[in-house]
């Protein structure tokens, strides 16, 4: 993760996290709670836009929660916000609003040391581990720089050595000798992302954020690096955020997943319930478009309700759709969705859905737009 940052911040001291989320027994590491992220728009891209003063909105209030051994897929198209809530987290951006705890304390976007201070419990990994491995550089120099940082060189040739030797071994390649001296171009594409985890690793952290980690692996080298991440995971009781667009491997890799459309999160629940019951319709749509032999959706397999996924693009976010950002695309959209935000309805086993198809109050049926029987969450299941 770059070292280089532009603002003060404050790492929260270590003590055991002040979590009373039920459910998750005290293991939240680092959470978002309302959290957004608005871009202003360039001045060039702004006179286009007849001189109005106007930002991307990325994310507008995302929550999630990170827990010690448990990976948490973030899914959703391209543009949805996904890698800007990983860098929201990784406190390489700060935010337009809302709030990032570290072990419960609220932690701000800083530099220098403080910054480094904060990498040492959180690491990012980016998808493309060419770009983020420098050229001209040896293995044995992006990991010893790597564990210099982080004060975890040891104290000669020889620990250090030790330290260099252990970091390799916990992302299977081995022996070291073969890889140490090696450079970047040398090494496949999985050999390369497994440095860069090992670089991630230096710091000894308790969060890894993995941007679509093997989107730019060979297909037959993918599920080796999913398995290491979830080795990590369960030898170091690790909490992992995986962004992937690909909702199948969600259901393989990770514990829990959310899904996220145009800056929004839609849906989230353990990984096995969203992507056999999913009950947004936008998960449902995704999922329509990532087929899965081994889906059981009832309803033909078509992502419900005979919805073309590939029919209309996502909104722009510089002006997204006022109400449920889903509504243009949606099949099931009624007339509060155009005007009104939905908030989460929770649902079963801890799953929920922003969606107004879940509304059961009275508000509901005086609105007169209730889901129509088998239009809900029983045209999912
Ligand atoms: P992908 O899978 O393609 O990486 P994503 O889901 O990770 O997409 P983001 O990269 O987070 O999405 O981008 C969300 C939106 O924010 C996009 O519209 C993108 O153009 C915009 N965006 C991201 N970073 C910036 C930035 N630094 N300045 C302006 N707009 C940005
Ligand atoms: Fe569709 Fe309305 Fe639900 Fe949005 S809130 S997904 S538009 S039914």
């Amino acid at each position: 993760m770059s070292e280089e940052r532009s603002e003060e911040h404050a790492v929260p001291p270590p003590g055991p996290a002040p979590d009373s989320t039920p459910g998750t027994d005290g293991r939240v590491v680092l959470e978002a709670e309302g959290v957004s992220k608005h871009f202003p728009v360039r001045r060039g891209a702004r006179a286009l836009l007849g001189g109005e003063r106007r930002a991307v909105h990325a994310v507008d209030d995302v929550s999630l929660r990170l827990c010690r051994g448990s990976v948490t897929a973030l899914v959703g198209e391209s543009g949805s916000g996904k890698s800007t809530v990983a860098r929201l987290l990784a406190q390489l951006y700060p935010a337009t609003a809302g709030e990032i705890r570290l072990d419960g304390r609220p932690v701000r976007a800083g530099r220098g040391r403080a910054f480094r201070a904060y990498c040492r419990h959180v690491q990012l990994i980016f998808q493309d581990p060419f770009a983020s491995l420098n050229p001209v550089h040896t293995v044995r120099y992006h990991l010893t720089r790597a564990l210099r940082i982080h004060g975890r060189a040891g104290s000669g040739a020889a620990e250090l050595e030790k330290a260099l030797a252990a970091l390799l071994e916990r992302v299977q390649l081995t022996p070291a000798s073969r890889y140490l001296d090696a450079f970047p171009h040398e090494l496949s594409g999985g050999q390369r992302q497994r440095v860069a985890i090992a670089r991630a690793m230096a710091a000894d952290p308790r969060v890894l954020l993995a941007d679509e980690p093997v989107s730019m692996l060979d297909v037959s080298i993918r599920l080796g690096v999913l398995n290491l991440l979830r080795d990590l995971k369960e030898r170091l009781d690790l909490a992992i955020l995986y962004i992937t667009h690909d909702i199948a491997s969600a259901r393989y890799f990770a514990d829990e997943t959310l899904v996220m459309y145009a800056g929004r999160m839609v849906e989230g629940g353990d990984s096995e319930t969203v992507t056999q019951r999913p009950a947004h319709p936008y998960t449902r749509l995704l999922l329509a478009s990532a087929p899965d032999p081994d889906r059981v959706t009832g309803d033909g397999g078509d992502g419900g309700e005979g919805a073309d996924p590939s029919a209309s693009e996502p909104p722009s976010l510089i002006s997204p759709p006022a109400g449920c950002r889903f509504h243009p695309r949606c099949p099931l959209a009624m007339e509060r969705c155009r005007e009104r935000t939905p908030p989460r309805f929770e649902l079963d086993g801890g799953q929920w859905a922003a969606c107004w198809l879940y509304d059961t109050s009275e508000d509901a049926s005086a609105a007169g737009d209730a889901p129509a029987a088998g239009t809900g969450r029983g045209a999912a299941s």
